[in-house]
């Protein structure tokens, strides 16, 4: 039998949950809390993510009693390789239904601790949808679960508050406000650089991994004076779809303000993130924009180095837009390649000794 918890344990995690700003803590800190106030073995908390079309389930925390380690799916995960929404079905029914699943498995071949299953929605509605797991040994009570579901009541009023202050209104992207935090967190060393830096054995290179791209509509003056802001604010809006569809999943995608847009894309060469940049500039070329017809974009992108700063790594970037411009615009610029192909001098070179028009 499960019991439900003293009152005051389940108000400690209250505070503890709201005390979180990092939306990935906040999972992390509601499955704690649901392990600490009840005897059950396991807690998950799965998020959705993917095409609308075909969600799979992406593991953000999960904690079990033995062992008591966290485990998540990590964020650069390849999303063919999580399962399909469908192959849960209760947990699928307690997306669709927005209602608690129980179910129990057989007595057989189910291991003993993890036979009864509850799954409970996440009552978010900005962000991704998700659910939250829990296997015990014993089938839950309604009033063993009913402090559960007033810290998922909590928890889900405040991930909303805490996604709605770091979204921008139009777009739905990450706003401005929280790039900084994401770029420290890339552009920190792991631990084995670390300790090579200390021993005074410097990396021939500093990079990352990450990318940051810059990305400003072309004549996008154009398209407010000649169809109005109305439109222009839809082209905004379906830019910020076409992003969100050709980059991955962990790519973090922001609005900086007006029309410019900001990528901080994640792993492989230089390559890779010119490739990456480019699908997206031609899927906005291709878009068939209403009544404008055709928008194109022009992108500076750079490698973030460890010792980058959120500005200086952005005017990098931003460096090559401007050449992007001066070269016609609709192309994608890697602003390392500008300065070792000479068309930018040096990494001080001024905006102003671009020829621009
Ligand atoms: P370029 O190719 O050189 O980038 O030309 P541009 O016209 O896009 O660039 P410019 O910076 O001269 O103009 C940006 C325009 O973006 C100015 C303004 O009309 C428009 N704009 C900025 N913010 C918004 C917004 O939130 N909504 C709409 N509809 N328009 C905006
Ligand atoms: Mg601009
Ligand atoms: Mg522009």
């Amino acid at each position: 039998m499960v019991v439900p918890p003293p009152v005051t344990d389940a108000i400690t995690h209250l505070a503890v949950l709201t005390a979180q700003r990092d939306r990935e803590l906040l999972d992390v800190s509601l499955a704690q809390g649901v392990l600490d106030l009840l005897s059950v073995t396991s807690v998950g908390v799965y998020r959705l993510i993917g095409c609308e079309d075909e969600p799979r389930h992406w593991l953000c925390s999960g904690l079990a009693r033995q062992g008591a380690l966290t485990v998540s799916d990590p964020a650069w995960v390849a999303l063919d390789t999580l399962p399909l929404l469908e192959a849960y079905p209760l947990r699928q029914s307690a997306v669709a239904s927005r209602l608690l699943q129980h179910g129990e498995l057989d007595a057989g071949s189910a291991d003993a601790a993890m036979r009864f299953v509850t799954v409970l929605p996440l009552q978010v509605e900005v962000g991704q949808p998700g659910v939250l797991e829990i296997c015990s040994a014993q089938p839950l009570t309604p009033e063993a679960l009913r402090p559960i579901q007033t810290l998922l009541k909590v928890f889900g009023n405040f991930q909303n508050l805490l996604e709605t202050s770091q979204r921008d209104a139009l777009t739905g992207l990450l706003n401005r406000q929280t790039f900084d935090a994401a770029f420290f967190k890339a552009s920190m060393p792991v631990a084995a650089d670390s300790l090579l830096l200390d021993q005074g054995e410097r990396r021939a290179s500093a990079a990352t991994g990450y990318w940051i791209g810059v990305v400003d509509i072309d004549h996008f003056k154009l398209v407010n004076d000649g169809f109005g802001h109305l439109i222009g604010d839809e082209v905004l809006v379906l830019l910020a779809r076409i992003m969100r569809q050709s980059f991955r999943h962990y790519d973090r995608l922001y609005r900086f303000g007006g029309e410019e847009f900001v990528v901080l894309l994640r792993g492989g060469d230089a390559a890779d993130a010119q490739r990456a940049f480019d699908r997206f500039r031609v899927n906005v070329e291709q878009y068939p924009f209403p009544q404008i017809k055709t928008v194109t974009v022009s992108v500076g992108f750079t490698e973030v180095q460890h010792k980058d700063t959120p500005s200086v790594a952005f005017s990098r970037a931003d460096r090559g837009v401007y050449v992007a411009k001066a070269q016609g615009r609709n192309r994608v610029l890697f602003f390392e390649s500008l300065l070792s192909t000479g068309v930018l001098k040096t990494e001080d070179a001024h905006i102003g000794d671009v020829e621009l028009f």
